[in-house]
């Protein structure tokens, strides 16, 4: 059997684009290596994911929120409110809106007036979920979609021709049209099919371990800098630090009570005295990226295209990102109904969002610094964070609330994730975004606008209806993943339309 996509790592990121990819009819393999999905590293409190609005909204148009954010509530409950204001680690995350290098901006800061396109949404500004559950959750999603998983199998090589990729897995072969790498950070798709990745290297080992200690009182609470480091205690004994070694000891050695309690002293200037460990991985801040994320017949999506620090949680949102972009283009390109260009808008649409999340990394990097400069710099960051403007600009970065891809138009929309529009009766924009198509929103049901939707049947949704708040529009063309294609004002433009949709959409039928 030849697959129309396979896909190595049954991560987030590759189950996600399995779903997306299953949407559109496509027959999907995903291969794991790993044996069992489960691990205390995916469990709270080190599982916590901090989920922004590109995420939210994904999970939100494919119906995937309440299984992500609750699956502990009854439905009713999960139906009635805001995502974010559910669940024990959203709580957590309510009381800060956010920070950068540690750094806390808050809620009471942000001036949200100035988003003028963000209507009110079951698909909230920030939540937390847990890495298991994200995975488990996607996984049931796809098996129930028909997404075939096969566990244990590590895709080794691969060889690719003009037709199909031929992948080598634990002893078997398998056939696919195209190939993802959503293989991880140490991807092995990268690396076999010989993608270049650029970058920095770390600077520092960052440690996050669960400990007994018989004097805990000698650490502080919350985030503390040290003339040598940085520790984080987030509750009594599960803390995050961070040491400037040049990364030296990241998987380069056992992890070792003695050793954490080493580096605990040397960072917190303390002589603490640990009893117990129970959980520790390190992690550094290696920042690099596949300088193109399509070769031939293989793609890279998620922590295999970019790796960086999970300082700021950014790296799965990022991920997500990518599969949201990727899985409609790449179904229409097999389905033979993409316009030219459309599967490589994928890596010129995604590297620049993933060089951005980099350097984001990378800034908080050097507010870190055990040095007297990085504190002076910190000063002034915790000055601008905590006025109006600055708290919002932080908000709008790290939530992903003010991203747009730069795809010309004259709309400000153009490029934007699509607003949360409510139609008079009741159903939202996120809701008719769940079949996987785009969407063409008529206010005005106006017989022009839908003889040109019309003739991109089946691969566009069209729906005449008013909505409760217009926000200066008449109609909008939205793609599969969310994004705006085209925005109409009073007596929209039917050539702009029309070339929106064949930009998309490919050929109009006749
Ligand atoms: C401590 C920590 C906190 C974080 N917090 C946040 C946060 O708050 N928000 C956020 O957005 N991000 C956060 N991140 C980053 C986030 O976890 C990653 O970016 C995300 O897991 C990447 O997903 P992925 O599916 O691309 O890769 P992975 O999660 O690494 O999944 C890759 C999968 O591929 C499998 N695999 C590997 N090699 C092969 C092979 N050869 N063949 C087949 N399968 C293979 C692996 O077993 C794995 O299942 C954090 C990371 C860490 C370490």
């Amino acid at each position: 059997m030849i697959y129309d996509v396979v896909i190595a790592g049954a991560g987030p990121v590759g189950l996600f684009l399995a779903c997306e990819l299953r949407l559109a009819g496509l027959s999907v393999l995903v291969l794991e290596q790993a044996d069992n999905p489960r691990s205390p590293l995916k469990r709270i409190p080190f599982g916590m994911r901090g989920l922004s609005v590109p995420t939210i909204e994904a999970f939100y148009r494919r119906g995937l929120l309440r299984d992500i954010a609750m699956p502990q509530r009854p439905k009713a409950d999960a139906d009635s409110g805001n995502a974010s204001k559910v669940g024990q680690g959203a709580q957590q995350l309510r009381r800060q809106a956010g920070h950068f290098a540690g750094i806390p901006f808050d809620y009471d800061k942000i001036d949200t007036s100035k988003w003028q396109y963000r209507l009110p949404s079951p698909a909230d500004t920030n939540m937390a979920a847990e890495m298991e559950n994200i995975e488990s959750a996607l996984t049931a999603r796809a098996s129930a979609m028909g997404v075939e998983i096969r566990r244990g199998l590590g895709v080794g090589d691969f060889d690719q021709s003009d037709e199909e990729v031929t992948i080598r897995a634990g002893g078997e072969t398998f056939r696919g049209r195209w190939l993802v790498g959503c293989d991880g950070g140490r991807s092995t798709v990268r690396k076999t099919g010989g993608f270049e990745v650029i970058g920095t290297d770390p600077e520092f080992t960052g440690y996050s371990v669960q400990v007994e200690m018989a004097d805990p009182e000698k650490l502080g609470s919350g985030r503390i800098y040290t003339p040598t480091g940085m520790y984080f205690q987030s509750q009594p004994g599960t803390i995050a630090m961070v040491e400037f070694d040049g990364g030296a000891f990241h998987r380069s050695q056992p992890i070792t009570l003695e050793h954490i309690q080493v580096v605990l002293r040397r960072i917190s200037c303390t002589d603490v005295t640990l009893t117990g460990l129970h959980l520790a991985t390190t992690w550094t801040d290696r920042a690099y990226q596949a300088t193109a994320y399509r070769k031939g017949r293989v793609l890279l999506a998620g922590d295999a295209a970019h790796i960086h620090s999970p300082l700021g949680g950014q790296g799965l949102n990022l991920g997500f990102g990518d599969a949201m972009n990727l899985g409609w283009k790449l179904a229409a390109s097999i389905r033979g109904e993409a316009p030219v260009g459309l599967l490589d808008s994928y890596s010129s649409e995604r590297h620049p969002v993933g060089a951005q999340v980099l350097d984001w990394s990378r800034a908080q990097v050097a507010l870190m610094r055990p040095s007297g400069h990085s504190r002076a710099l910190e000063a002034i960051i915790r000055d601008v964070i905590d006025t109006r403007d600055g708290a919002t600009y932080f908000a709008e970065r790290v939530w992903g609330v003010s991203f747009r891809y730069d795809l010309g138009g004259s709309h400000p929309l153009v490029g934007r994730s699509a607003p949360d529009f409510e139609l008079v009766d009741g159903t939202k924009l996120g809701e008719l975004l769940g079949n996987g198509k785009g969407l063409f929103l008529d206010f005005d049901g106006s017989t022009p606008l839908q003889a040109l939707a019309s003739r991109w049947n089946g691969r566009i949704t069209y729906v005449a209806n008013d909505v409760k708040d217009r926000l200066g529009l008449s109609a909008l063309l939205v793609r599969p993943d969310g994004v705006v294609a085209w925005a109409g004002v009073a007596n929209p433009s039917q050539e702009e339309a029309a070339r929106a949709a064949s930009r998309w959409f490919g050929e109009a039928e006749s």
